[in-house]
């Protein structure tokens, strides 16, 4: 809960802020007060669908139960907001396999995170005591083995990598070969995240897909595209895209510490139905959180 709090700071700062002015400067629940909400979620990024809908909602239970006082909406407010991140319900738990290799795709633009989060994660499975092995299937930015092999370093999880250049599906075929001769439990994959050729790019993943499949009967068992939160509804264009073509399974947002612009969060799991399942706070090895509803809007608020 902490982290959630210290890593939203600044969309608190900013939304909290305002939220809490508004509450408390208007004194009844007017055209007024629900104009100035609107203005204040859209400016959180929570987007303009995502918000009319919000507010007809509120308005809805303003008049049913007769609320005329400010301050009895805000809990309404909160348990909404609980309600759009939670979505139907979908699980925001990895499908980790209770036994044999668990295969975790990242798809996503560059320079959202992707490698930091495999980084953060294969970090996160070696401290709860499984043995992880790292792909480098972005072979196309010039940077990103090595980039990877750095986080490798750093958590003490081993890159199965080729040259740059090379065919990622070549890398994804050896890496599963190799997970299973060593038996560990998770591989996390790298792809490229290259978006001058889309067709390409959806192509090069599908393969990936197929690779891994035929290699491990229901591998990949998750598929995360990564967005970073701070490009606002950017982020939302980029989930559209991938989401419909690389059957991804859920989300993990990051740099949400960098922004004030938190409510992407919310807009992004209302137009999508897709689970976020972790949020990136920072840049270390620590800083990533699996993601909680009523945290992150009990963090929004308190
Ligand atoms: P990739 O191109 O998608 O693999 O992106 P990288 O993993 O290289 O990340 C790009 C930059 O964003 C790096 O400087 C990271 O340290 C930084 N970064 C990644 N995740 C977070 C996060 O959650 N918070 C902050 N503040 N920075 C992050």
């Amino acid at each position: 809960t902490t982290k959630f709090r210290d890593g939203l700071a600044k969309t608190r700062d900013v939304f909290v802020g305002q939220v809490a002015d508004l509450f408390s400067r208007r004194k009844k629940i007017d055209e007024a007060f629900f104009e100035e909400l609107e203005e204040i979620l859209i400016g959180a990024d929570v987007g303009v669908n995502t918000v009319m809908e919000l507010i007809d909602e509120l308005r809805a239970e303003v008049k049913k139960s007769r609320i005329e006082d400010p301050s009895e909406l805000q809990p309404i407010l909160s348990e909404k907001l609980v309600g759009l991140l939670k979505g139907s319900g979908e699980s925001v738990e990895l499908n980790v396999q209770p036994s044999g290799i668990t295969v975790i795709l990242f798809v996503g633009v560059n320079g959202v995170g992707k490698t930091t989060t495999i980084g953060k994660l294969a970090w996160r499975f070696k401290q709860q005591g499984k043995s992880v092995l790292m792909a480098a299937g972005d072979t196309f930015r010039a940077g990103a083995i090595e980039q990877l092999e750095v986080w490798g370093q750093r958590v003490g999880v081993d890159v199965i990598r080729q040259n740059a250049g090379s065919d990622p599906a070549a890398v994804m075929f050896d890496a599963v070969q190799e997970a299973k001769r060593r038996g560990v439990d998770v591989l996390l994959c790298d792809t490229a995240g290259r978006l001058q050729n889309k067709a390409n790019l959806m192509e090069e993943l599908s393969k990936i897909h197929r690779v891994i499949q035929r290699e491990i009967p229901g591998a990949p068992h998750e598929t995360l595209l990564v967005l970073d939160a701070a490009t606002g509804q950017n982020a939302l264009q980029q989930a559209k895209l991938f989401g419909e073509k690389s059957g991804v399974s859920g989300l993990v947002l990051t740099k949400l510490d960098g922004t004030a612009k938190g409510g992407i969060v919310i807009a992004i799991r209302h137009e999508l139905s897709l689970p976020v399942k972790f949020v990136g706070l920072g840049e270390g090895m620590d800083d990533l959180q699996q993601f909680d509803a009523e945290q992150f809007v009990h963090a929004l608020f308190a």
